[in-house]
């Protein structure tokens, strides 16, 4: 970790400690309210739930310490995306998407943005560089990608895009602000999911949108404010709880990840093995100059269906679970959830779990379907 990254990461459980008066409780008070006191001319207070909270505050506090940036909370990661979209966008707008990225973002464009006269093309993320950005309002970037681990240049598509006007949104879901950091490498937009390694625990959903942009980040706030798209206080200050940890956390999983992928490689059941982190995979060289980390998530296919389904179900440390990021290790075959991948194709998200331990019951599970059971 740099010593940046360092410095972030001690500072952030002490953000409050400057503004405690005696007595205070150390850990966050939880404001659950819809109104406040606000007789007369009450600017710049609290008033009314749906503007301002400060629970909501004080885990925006943290997300913009790790963002470097100011930050808006939101209920959900696609929230926070359809809250960027929406503030920036207008009818006549044509925007770029990853093909092999989240598929709920196309769904957005498709189903939502489509009718409004905003129209949108796919592009893959391991050359999302070619064929250039004319033309195009907002280019959306996921790297690496969910759930194929592609990655592509940050720096570089956010130069393109920026010669021809255009802005630059990066999905930071699968890496978080101590994985990579695409505001660092120019986009002029970060969005997350905090439901996954931020908040950590797979008991909340939340997300937020980071922006170094003043303009922006009004849109956004704004956006927030009119739709009524507004994280509830509990979820916040869970969210608050769970990014204490993230660090402990990001730093295992992302560790563990490491060593298993490395022995996975010589796993005779499994092909096509993704993780940014070995170094014949395609997205190395590039992972190691743009990425902190590799990350927690490795990708690989097994024969069938059915083998796939055994490794998951019959595997004593992993959790039969979509989503990630969570401290429990949880696998997926992302064909159920529609993704262009094969009935065998399996997203694993290392948790916190001892890593021995965990080796050990991924192997035991991949010898079940490999061994003489009807080969
Ligand atoms: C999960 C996820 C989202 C959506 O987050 P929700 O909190 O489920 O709305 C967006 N982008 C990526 C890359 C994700 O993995």
């Amino acid at each position: 970790m740099s010593e940046t990254a360092k410095s972030r990461a001690a500072a952030l459980p002490h953000l409050r400690r400057s503004g405690l008066a005696m007595g205070d409780s150390i850990p966050l008070p939880l404001t659950m309210a819809a109104i406040f006191h606000a007789p007369g001319d009450a600017t710049g207070f609290n008033q009314y739930g749906r503007f301002s909270n400060p629970t909501w505050d004080a885990v925006e506090h943290m997300l913009a310490h790790l963002e470097d940036a100011p930050c808006v909370a939101f209920p959900s990661g696609m929230a926070a995306i359809s809250a960027a979209f929406f503030a920036v966008l207008k009818a006549g707008d044509r925007i770029l998407l990853p093909s092999d990225g989240y598929h709920t973002t196309r769904a957005l464009a498709e189903r939502f943005l489509k009718p409004l006269g905003i129209t949108y093309d796919v592009r893959p993320t391991s050359t999302f560089l070619d064929g250039g950005f004319d033309g195009y309002r907002l280019a959306f970037v996921e790297t690496p990608a969910n759930p194929g681990l592609d990655i592509c240049d940050i720096a570089a598509v956010a130069d393109a895009v920026h010669k021809t006007g255009a802005i630059l949104v990066v999905d930071n879901t699968t890496m978080t602000p101590f994985g990579q950091r695409p505001l660092d490498h120019g986009a002029d937009i970060v969005v997350a999911a905090d439901t996954k390694a931020p908040n950590g625990h797979s008991d909340v959903l939340f997300g937020h949108v980071a922006s170094r942009n003043a303009d922006i980040i009004a849109a956004v706030t704004g956006w927030r404010e009119v739709s009524g798209s507004i994280p509830g206080p509990f979820e916040a200050w869970l969210v608050h709880r769970g990014l204490e940890t993230l660090d402990v956390r990001f730093d295992r999983m992302c560790s563990s990840a490491e060593v298993i992928a490395r022995r996975l490689q010589g796993h005779k059941a499994i092909s096509g093995l993704r993780y940014p982190g070995l170094e014949g995979d395609p997205s190395h060289n590039l992972a190691r100059a743009q990425m902190e980390r590799f990350g927690f998530l490795i990708s690989f296919e097994l024969a069938s269906e059915d083998k796939a389904e055994d490794f998951i179900n019959n595997c004593d440390l992993m959790q039969a679970a979509t989503s990630f990021g969570g401290v429990h290790t949880s696998a997926e075959r992302r064909l159920k959830r529609g993704d262009a991948v094969s009935a065998g194709f399996v997203r694993l998200s290392v948790g916190c779990e001892p890593v021995e331990e965990l080796w050990k019951a991924i192997e035991t599970s991949l010898d079940g379907i490999s061994g003489s059971r009807l080969g």
